[in-house]
């Protein structure tokens, strides 16, 4: 049976990620995806926001690998020349206890190292913004927008350069132990095939879940339940009103339907939150009045007929609908037992940014 060294499954940004990095250690490295290229799911539907890591609870590892993560990828992107930008970002208040929510994310900043928020008067913003309507903003300088597929491919460029194989079309069915590592089950477009590696990473994002419960050997209870929560996106026509980014208060499980900017200037309103049982990636035109509503709060001069459905994402989440915050999940031998076995789990957002972190983390533990 050929061996290799790690398999690799997923070639979302996380499996990208650690696959440029293990293989400068490593020259046996398979990176497999189950889709035709890499990148097609959640990678690719979101809302490529470098965040600043501002709202999560201080020591988390939300919270640490996405202020790390920031760093890398911004030096990353100058680097490796990726189109990115550093926008900036508003988080807008319309009343007492929302400035109030914005002085808390000051002090919550704080704990968690961030300390370039300023806090906007409405006459500032008014000059700043003139299509913002807000009774006052923090202001977010490390916060930027990333060409997601510019940088994906990069990573990619890396793994190969360093010798590392990426296989597309081919799916992990299974994997079993053995005194070496793992014998592992491949699905290559209806042809199955077997493979060893010593090292096994599971970072199949949505399919996180069902990969570890085809290994065999691993006890359930390590396998935390997976909630799909959709974000659905409108686009808006024309040239935007803004220049940085614009978010309402946080509501709920997402951070409320805000307003970004891809690389080529589009202007695009979303996510929201929406629980779902079957991974499906429609926009329903009837979402379009919620929206609008949301928006018309820090956006009123908005104009209905410009705003189209766009596109979906669906997050890979460890909270169920009313549940308190959940951490992103990086589990290795010493909690589930089985040597040479990485898990990761419950990478939704803040995953793009932290990915490099998250990478050097995971290598960590293995070399
Ligand atoms: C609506 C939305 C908005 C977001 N906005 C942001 C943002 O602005 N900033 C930010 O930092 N993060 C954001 N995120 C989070 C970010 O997109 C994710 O954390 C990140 O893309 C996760 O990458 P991944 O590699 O873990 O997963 P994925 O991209 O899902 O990759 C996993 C891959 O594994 C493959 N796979 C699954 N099963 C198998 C198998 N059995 N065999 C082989 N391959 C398999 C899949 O086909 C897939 O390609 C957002 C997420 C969503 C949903």
């Amino acid at each position: 049976m050929d061996k290799v060294d790690t398999i690799i499954v997923g070639a979302g940004v996380v499996g990208l990620a650690i696959a440029a990095q293990l293989s400068q250690f490593q020259k046996n490295v398979l990176l497999i995806e189950k889709n035709s290229t890499f990148g097609e799911e959640t990678s690719s539907r979101n809302s490529e926001v470098i965040h600043a890591g501002i709202y999560y609870p201080q020591h988390s590892l939300k919270a640490e690998l996405c202020i790390a993560g920031k760093n890398k990828l911004y030096e990353y992107c100058v680097q490796r020349h990726i189109p990115f930008k550093r926008l900036g970002k508003l988080l807008v208040a319309h009343n007492q206890d929302e400035e109030a929510y914005l002085q808390q994310t000051i002090n919550q900043a704080k704990l968690n190292g961030v300390d370039d928020l300023e806090l906007f008067s409405a006459k500032q913003l008014n000059k700043l913004e003139p299509a913002l309507s807000a009774t006052a903003a923090l202001h977010s300088p490390s916060t930027g927008i990333i060409d997601v597929h510019s940088y994906m491919q990069s990573l990619l460029a890396e793994a190969e350069n360093n010798q590392a194989m990426f296989v597309a079309q081919t799916k992990l069915l299974r994997a079993e132990p053995n005194a070496h590592g793992f014998t592992v089950t491949l699905d290559s477009q209806g042809e199955t095939s077997q493979l060893a590696c010593q090292y096994l990473i599971n970072c199949a994002g949505l399919h996180s879940q069902k990969v570890a419960n085809n290994i065999a050997g691993l006890a359930t209870q390590y396998i935390p339940q997976l909630h799909c929560c959709r974000g659905h996106y409108f686009s808006y026509s024309g040239k935007s009103p803004f220049s940085q980014l614009i978010y309402p208060i946080p509501q709920g499980n997402g951070l409320g339907i805000h307003a970004s900017l891809d690389m080529g200037g589009q202007l695009k309103f979303g996510p929201d939150t929406q629980y779902i049982d079957e991974l499906e990636y429609g926009v329903a035109a009837n979402l379009k009045p919620k929206f609008l509503k949301a928006i018309q709060k820090y956006f009123p001069s908005i104009d209905p007929e410009k705003l189209q459905p766009a596109y979906s994402g669906i997050r890979p989440k460890l909270q169920a609908e009313y549940d308190s915050f959940k951490d992103f999940v990086i589990q290795d031998q010493q909690v589930h037992g089985l040597i040479g076995l990485i898990n990761l789990f419950g990478i939704d957002s803040p995953g793009l940014t932290s990915s490099l972190a998250i990478a050097e983390q995971v290598v960590k533990k293995l070399i």
